[in-house]
């Protein structure tokens, strides 16, 4: 099974992930997860991505390709594969047919989660990042005991540079130019599925395992 989470940033992609992990053992891969790897070891491709992040805008679409095309041929036939923020461009769409195609895979389905831009900048410009043991907190949604040092590891919080409000934005509006058409081009072949990502986690997960499970095969 190969499916793909969809949505503007900070639609619950990677909470819906880590639960659907879980529940279906899927290989997971986050693109976004990937760069920002890159980003910290400031290998040539952190490099070559840096300024690209820091504005929101999108790293090109052959470097994210490359990843994704490692990723499918080093799991095996039978993994349940799951693509988190990815494809983000129809050109990036267009490629990851063909590379599930020469892989024997098709896609089953791509789940959007939708979420409106004023729910989006309060769940990400509040967003705060432990660098030491990657925790998640939120200045209101998640708060910690003391204000920017992490509950768990004690170690000082930090903002990433593309969620600023501002970036925050302007990763909305290329999500609604560059990857919305994604949506209707799958949607077109019956293979396009969306949901509230406003709900809570829970109420969200259930809906995205029920329709996971009714396209199982
Ligand atoms: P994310 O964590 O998925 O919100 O991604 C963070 C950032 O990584 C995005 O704002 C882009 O700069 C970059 N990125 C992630 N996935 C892709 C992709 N599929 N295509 C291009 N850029 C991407």
């Amino acid at each position: 099974m190969n499916i793909c989470l969809f949505g503007p940033p900070g639609s619950g992609k990677g909470t819906q992930a880590s639960l659907l992990i879980k529940e279906f053992g899927f290989i997971h891969i986050s693109t976004g997860e990937l760069l920002r790897e890159s980003l910290k070891r400031q290998d040539s491709l952190g490099v070559a991505i840096k300024k690209t992040m820091a504005e929101g805008a999108l790293v090109p679409d052959e470097m994210v390709v490359e990843l994704v095309r490692k990723f499918i041929v080093s799991c095996s036939s039978s993994a349940l594969l799951l693509f988190d923020g990815f494809p983000r461009t129809i050109e990036q769409s267009n490629l990851f047919d063909q590379l599930l195609e020469s892989n024997g895979r098709s896609l089953d389905m791509l789940i959007n989660l939708e979420v409106d831009i004023e729910t989006i900048v309060e769940r990400i410009s509040g967003r705060r990042v432990c660098e030491k043991c990657g925790t998640i907190w939120h200045i209101v949604l998640k708060p910690t005991k003391n204000q920017g040092i992490c509950d768990l590891c004690c170690h000082e919080l930090s903002q990433r540079d593309d969620d600023q409000e501002r970036v925050v934005r302007q990763r909305y509006n290329t999500f609604l130019n560059a990857s919305l058409p994604i949506f209707d081009k799958y949607e077109r072949l019956g293979k396009a599925w969306s949901c509230s990502g406003s709900l809570s986690i829970e109420d969200t997960f259930q809906k995205v395992k029920m329709k996971i499970n009714s396209i199982k095969k």
